[in-house]
C-alpha cells in the first residue's frame, strides 16, 4: 500500500493510492484514524482495515490535494550520518564502528513540492538524499532479528546541510546545520514494507536541476535497516510515526572542486526504486 498524508480544512488527513488516484480512509471507513500517526499505532489491524477501506472509497480530486510529508508530525526525525563508505571518505571522515546519530527538529519537516528555503545565516547549503525509515510499532531495545517488523515502511528524504554550520561553526554543530526550518523535506508517498520488499538493494539518485550527483544503491549502507531501528532503540524508545533517514551516498556538493552549494531557482529530485520521486524547489530566504 502507498500512503498520503494531505491538508484539509479541517487539518491534516490520510489517504492511500489506487489505481492513480487517492481514497481517503477514514471517509471510507470512519472507524479509521485521520492522522498518520493514530493509523500507525493500529499495526496490522489499521493495513487490513485499509485494505478494505481502500476497495470501496471514493477518489479525491488529485488535483487539488495539497501533499505534507506521510507524516506531518513525527516525534523524532532521527537521523544517521556516515553511512555509506565511499560518503565517509569523500567527507573525509573515518569509517564509524557504531552508528553517528543526530536529529532535525520537527519544524524542518516539508513535503514533497515545499521549497527548501535557504536560510540568511548559511552561504553553504548542501543536499543528500537518503531511504527514510517510518515506524510502526514503536519499542525499546528492539532485537536486530525483530527490527523489520517495526518498520511500517519507506519513503524518500533529503537531509539538507548548512555545512558552515555543521562543520565550520564551533563545535561541528551538527543539530544546527541539519535543523534549519525546511532541512527535512520527505515523502511524497510512505510506502509499506510488504511492497519494499528488501530495504538494503534499492538504487538511489539524486538529481539537481536535472543533473545527476548522486547515483547508489542501498546495500552500501555500512549499518542496514535493522540494525539502526536495533541500535537507537536501545537509547530511546521508538514510537509510531518516527522517522530515520538512513544516510547519504557519495557525491554531495562539499565534496566537489569545486564545491557545490544550493542556490535560489535550484530543483531538487531524489529517486528510490520501488519507492517515489521526491521534489522540492530551492528558494532564498
Ligand atoms: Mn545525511
Amino acid at each position: 500500500m502507498r500512503l498520503i498524508s494531505y491538508q484539509s480544512e479541517t487539518g491534516p488527513r490520510i489517504a492511500a493510492a489506487r489505481e492513480g488516484t487517492y481514497i481517503d480512509l477514514n471517509r471510507a471507513d470512519a472507524s479509521l484514524p485521520t492522522n498518520m500517526k493514530a493509523f500507525l499505532a493500529l499495526g496490522k489491524d489499521g493495513l487490513s482495515r485499509a485494505a478494505a477501506a481502500l476497495a470501496k472509497g471514493t477518489p479525491l480530486d488529485k488535483g487539488s490535494l495539497k501533499l505534507l510529508a506521510p507524516v506531518p508530525d513525527p516525534e523524532k526525525v532521527i537521523c544517521i550520518g556516515l553511512n555509506y563508505a565511499d560518503h565517509a571518505a569523500e567527507s573525509g571522515s573515518e569509517i564509524p564502528s557504531q552508528p553517528v546519530v543526530f536529529s532535525k527538529f520537527v519544524t524542518a519537516v516539508r513535503a514533497h513540492g515545499d521549497a527548501i528555503i535557504l536560510p540568511k545565516l548559511s552561504t553553504k547549503v548542501d543536499y543528500e538524499a537518503e531511504l527514510v525509515v517510518v515506524i510502526g510499532l514503536g519499542g525499546r531495545h528492539i532485537p536486530k532479528e525483530q527490527a523489520l517488523a517495526h518498520v511500517f515502511g519507506y519513503t524518500c528524504g533529503h537531509d539538507v546541510s548548512a555545512r558552515d554550520w555543521q562543520k565550520g561553526s564551533p563545535g561541528g554543530q551538527w543539530l544546527l546545520g541539519k535543523s534549519f526550518d525546511s532541512f527535512a523535506p520527505f515523502g511524497p508517498e510512505l510506502v509499506t514494507a510488504d511492497e519494499v520488499g528488501n530495504p538494503g538493494g534499492l538504487d538511489i539518485c539524486l538529481r539537481l536541476n536535472g543533473q545527476t550527483m548522486q547515483n547508489s544503491n542501498t546495500k552500501q549502507l555500512i549499518f542496514p535497516v535493522e540494525h539502526l531501528v536495533s541500535f537507537v532503540s536501545g537509547i530511546f524508545t521508538l514510537k509510531p510515526g518516527d522517522v530515520i533517514f538512513t544516510g547519504t551516498p557519495p557525491g554531495v556538493g562539499a565534496a566537489r572542486k569545486p564545491p557545490v552549494w544550493l542556490k535560489a531557482g535550484d530543483t531538487v529530485e531524489i529517486e528510490i526504486e520501488k519507492i517515489g520521486l521526491l521534489k522540492n524547489p530551492v528558494v532564498a530566504e
